[in-house]
């Protein structure tokens, strides 16, 4: 089907000017049920409301969360059927007659967009916002040529970007780098701290990066030996083999590295970035006088520990649920500055080909973060 694009130019109440116009043609591929393949699904000419964007999509990234909604039966807050996908980088190419100043601007698409006006938002909480946005969860998501998003916190890129990054791959940004870096921007993370990933794949390969670009040395632990070698080469100064090593060893190898690293912060700063009980064990055994465990990856699944160690070691555990908009601009500054580099994070796909997609990322076949491509790009 080919796309056409029916541009109006009218004044609303004499005072916004209204370029919304409205997107015939687009499709996405929608998820039906738990378990079930995705389906190609012609949406219904898109038309933004007084506050709304229509983002055409450069490309959407298929995060672990996708995988939980499409197979694991995480819920989701819209029913069924819907788009997924939350990762979206895209052009603007119709706006509401709010936010037109949105209008012809490339921008990445919050995973998550607050309301801005409750009062979890005016207290500076925005990711708690219960009025936030998420696409692929509380609407049609970026598994499409076109998307519907709310005209705030978007965050701008530059039309002319830096040699090896192509537009489609910024779409990662939107949450598995931000995501980490939010995490690490908690944790007061500077120069004179160690971090520890627990998890070394999509989000914790970038959170291993950031964590070096603010200075901290870093160390790297996971089961998979290319993780690893990929986290030697960006950014992590040791790499620790959980699947060779019991807890007892992993312990006593970063101790030794704190005490060679002649950092002098307190505390080890732990980041959880696997997502699984195994590695989320791994990292709360590590916790020691003064830690700090930051929960980034998400598990549906039960964990058994003592929680008194919290206690016993005066230590802190905190979680985060995506990144405020206002830190995207940091975050995708890191990835321009080549401090943070997505390239052999990444595979890109054509978006044709999301039901197989999926199910290779949920059979561990895609190894990378995949990002599907809409054929007009
Ligand atoms: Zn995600
Ligand atoms: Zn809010």
């Amino acid at each position: 089907m080919s796309l056409t694009f029916s541009a109006t130019d009218t004044t609303v109440a004499g005072s916004h000017k209204n370029s919304s116009s409205t997107v015939h043609g687009a499709y996405g591929f929608r998820l039906t049920g738990v378990g079930q393949r995705l389906e190609r699904h012609e949406l219904s000419p898109l038309e933004p409301g007084p506050d709304q964007v229509v983002v055409k999509v450069a490309g959407c990234g298929v995060c672990h969360t996708d995988i939980g909604y499409a197979f694991d039966g995480v819920p989701m807050r819209h029913t069924l059927p819907l788009v997924l996908g939350h990762e979206i980088v895209g052009r603007v190419v119709a706006a509401g007659g709010r936010v037109v100043h949105w209008q012809g601007q490339t921008v990445i698409v919050p995973a998550v967009i607050p309301c801005g006006e409750c009062p979890a938002c005016k207290a500076g909480r925005a990711t708690i916002c219960r009025k936030q946005f998420m696409p692929g969860n509380d609407g049609d998501g970026g598994f499409a040529t076109h998307v519907v998003v709310p005209g705030r916190g978007l965050c701008h890129v530059p039309d002319k970007l830096p040699g090896g990054i192509t537009l489609a791959a910024l779409s990662v940004v939107a949450d598995a780098v931000t995501t980490p870096f939010e995490a690490i921007r908690r944790a007061q993370l500077g120069s004179e701290d160690i971090a520890v990933f627990t998890g070394a794949g999509g989000i914790g390969g970038f959170g291993v990066q950031i964590a070096a670009a603010f200075g901290a040395a870093v160390v790297a632990i996971d089961i998979d030996r290319e993780r690893l070698d990929l986290a030697a080469q960006h950014g992590a100064s040791l790499t620790l083999d959980a699947s060779q090593m019991n807890e007892k060893d992993l312990k006593s190898a970063v101790r030794s590295f704190v005490k060679q690293s002649g950092r002098s912060g307190i505390g080890l700063k732990i980041f959880e970035t696997s997502g699984t009980t195994a590695g989320q064990a791994t990292a709360f055994g590590l916790l020691d006088h003064g830690g700090y465990l930051a929960v980034v990856g998400y598990s549906p699944k039960p964990l058994e520990i003592r929680l008194s160690n919290l206690m016993a070691f005066d230590a802190t555990a905190r979680g985060n649920w995506g990144c405020p908009p206002e830190q995207y601009p940091a975050a995708l500054s890191l990835v321009l500055d080549g401090k943070v580099v997505l390239e052999p994070y990444v595979e890109e796909h054509s978006l044709g080909e999301a039901a197989e997609v999926l199910e290779a990322v949920h059979q561990h076949a895609i190894r990378r973060r995949a990002i599907l491509v809409p054929p007009h790009n």
